[in-house]
């Protein structure tokens, strides 16, 4: 906090209230030693000329003795009477012939005294009868204050111009004799010029306040303003430039405030607007540093950094494609996009980016878009995949038939013992194909959504019961034992029983399938967290792990020769997990090769 002297907050602290200060006290105490300087001068000049002026008459006074002690000799008396006068007041008195002889002093014997003429007073009063100096007496070796007059002959009053000059009276006072009032009047000057300033002094300290006090208020607010407190605001008394200035000061941190607040609102809506985008966005500046990067791009180029503002973005994303994109872009100045596929533990990714320039704040950059294809990507191989299994799969059986019917009709009708084998042949290629034919009928029904779904409440035991009286031929055959858990209580889930049934007979038959004989097959009843569950365990060849992902395709089989001897089409799974979804459910896997498998379906509960 600032100082808090007697003179408000902070004043003390304030260098504009110091030069303030320090140039008044300079210009007053200029002032005040002009001033002073010329009332002791004037003073000065004003107590000579008065005891000049007393001299004068001192002289006017002494000149008809003068003129009759110059005439005659001079009597003792006289001497001694002018003696007297010079001790009592200390006046010298000189009478000086007009040939510069000094014919009496009243301090010294006249004598023994030099040739006056010469002197200053004399040569000025023999001029202009009255003649006066201030200088350092020869004789008693005093500073003197002279004034002499001129004395004519056969004039008593001694002034008639033109006259033969008789000669002077002199009369001198020592200065130091008046030292003591120019001394005194000094002191006064001095004391009265001293108690002016400090006065003045004080009143200037009280009366800065009045203007250093708002200005350090505005200062104190113009520094919050820049540390960013927007609120703070001078409290205006006064209706000068000052309060103006306050009042302005005010109305700038109030319009800073709604900036900032717009700026922010308008740049936190931008934020989210680009945080909630799936494209990645990410912007960088001309030396390509990131300026932005959103949760999108940071997940695309896996980016660990939270806040990789700044950074070079060859460091956090080292992608030579994205390089060389942004570099085509800088060239031609204009929107470049390419596709950039890359390889990330194991799996493809596969991204469109644009690159586009943009300007901003003064700063050239660019904005990178990131467009997540892979599963488009995905999906269309999936398609092309399926055209060409489909195909396949067609053209095997659609093969043997042609071949055996070619057979038949070239002779081998008549072939009794094998004619029958070869019909028989023919028969269960057109049963294949029939089944191939439905499953992907009934698959494309239900990826179309042309299938209507029921959504009923139904009790998955009695679905359980009607698809193992189906299958039960079939258990028998292997000789595998079945159980059922969970029976007892109903488990009520919401679907389509068609669905439901068309469901179970994939998983149970499957289960049978890929079981050799003397195995177990378990089917598990249970309802929990709102949902009902079966799983059907099978002790059979399992899956390995690494297909365990993919067994849901359409045609996607681990043995292919094993399921085609089974009658399988590859497209059972790919058929349940359709259905599966359809009525909101779930189906998931668990198996260990050679070991057995558990598939489990998840329906709500009704
Ligand atoms: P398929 O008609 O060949 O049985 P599915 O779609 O029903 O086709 O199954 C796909 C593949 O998943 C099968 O070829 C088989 O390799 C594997 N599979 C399915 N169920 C089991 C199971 N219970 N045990 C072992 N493998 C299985």
């Amino acid at each position: 906090m600032a100082a808090r002297g007697p003179f408000g907050s902070g004043l003390l602290g304030s260098r504009f209230f110091w030069n303030l200060l320090a140039s008044y006290a300079a210009l007053l105490l200029v002032t005040g030693v002009l001033v002073g300087w010329q009332v002791q001068s004037r003073l000065e000049a004003s107590l000579l000329r008065e005891l000049e002026e007393t001299l004068r008459r001192d002289c006017e006074m002494l000149a008809p003795l003068a003129s009759e002690a110059l005439r005659g000799d001079v009597p003792a008396s006289l001497a001694a009477e002018l003696e007297r006068l010079s001790r009592a007041t200390g006046l010298r008195t000189t009478f000086v012939a007009a040939d510069g002889r000094v014919a009496l002093d009243s301090s010294e014997d006249a004598r023994a005294m030099d040739d006056h003429s010469s002197r200053p007073e004399i040569v000025q009063a023999r001029a202009e009868t009255f003649g006066g100096a201030r200088r350092r007496s020869h004789t008693v070796g005093l500073d003197m204050l002279y004034v002499a007059r001129r004395l004519n002959e056969g004039d008593s009053e001694g002034d008639s111009e033109g006259e033969r000059v008789l000669g002077f009276v002199r009369v001198a006072l020592p200065v130091s004799q008046i030292e003591g009032q120019l001394a005194s009047a000094r002191r006064s000057v001095v004391l009265g010029t001293g108690a002016g300033v400090l006065l003045a002094l004080v009143l200037g300290l009280v009366l800065s306040q009045h203007f250093v006090r708002p200005i350090a208020a505005m200062k104190r607010t113009a520094q919050d303003l820049l540390a960013g407190r927007y609120d703070s605001r001078v409290r205006v008394t006064r209706r000068d430039e000052l309060g103006l200035l306050g009042e302005t000061l005010n109305a700038l941190g109030a319009e800073t405030t709604r900036r900032i607040a717009a700026l922010s609102q308008e740049d936190a809506q931008l934020r989210a607007v680009l945080a909630g985008m799936i494209e990645g966005v990410v912007a960088v500046d001309e030396a390509d540093r990131v300026a932005f990067m959103n949760q999108a791009a940071r997940v695309l180029l896996q980016v660990a950094e939270s806040a990789p503002e700044g950074m070079a973005l060859w460091k956090l994303a080292p992608i030579r494609e994205l390089e060389g994109l942004l570099g085509r872009a800088r060239t031609s100045g204009a929107p470049e996009r390419s596709e950039v596929e890359l390889f990330r533990g194991g799996k493809e990714l596969v991204f469109q980016a644009h690159a586009s320039p943009f300007q901003g704040g003064g700063k050239a950059g660019f904005v990178l878009v990131l467009h997540d294809i892979t599963e488009l990507r995905r999906l269309e191989r999936v398609r092309r995949d399926f055209v060409a299994n489909v195909s396949h799969e067609l053209k095997t059986p659609l093969t043997s038939i042609q071949g055996f019917v070619e057979t038949l009709l070239s002779g081998a009708l008549e072939d009794k013992q094998n004619n029958v084998r070869f019909l028989r042949t023919i028969e269960a290629n057109v049963k294949r194909l029939t089944s191939l034919v439905t499953d992907l009928l009934s698959l494309a029904r239900i990826e179309s959504g042309a299938l209507e779904v029921e959504s009923a409440v139904v009790d998955w035991r009695d679905v359980l019961e009607q698809v193992l009286r189906l299958r039960e031929p079939a258990l028998l055959a292997k000789e595998l034992i079945l159980e059922v858990r969970g029976r007892e209580k109903p488990v009520r889930v919401r679907g389509d029983r068609e669905a439901m049934t068309q469901v179970l007979d994939n998983l149970i038959d499957n289960a049978v399938q890929y079981t050799p004989r003397l195995g177990r097959v378990v089917v598990s009843l249970a309802s929990r967290d709102g949902q009902g569950s079966i799983a059907i365990a099978d002790t059979g060849i399992g899956i390995p792990s690494a297909d365990l992902d993919r067994i849901f395709e359409r045609f996607y089989r681990v043995d292919k020769a094993r399921s085609r001897a089974a009658g399988g089409t590859g497209l059972g799974l790919s058929i349940v997990k359709n259905l599966v979804l359809r009525m909101q459910g779930e189906v998931t896997v668990s198996s260990v090769e050679g070991r057995g498998s558990t598939f489990t379906v998840l329906l709500p509960l009704g």
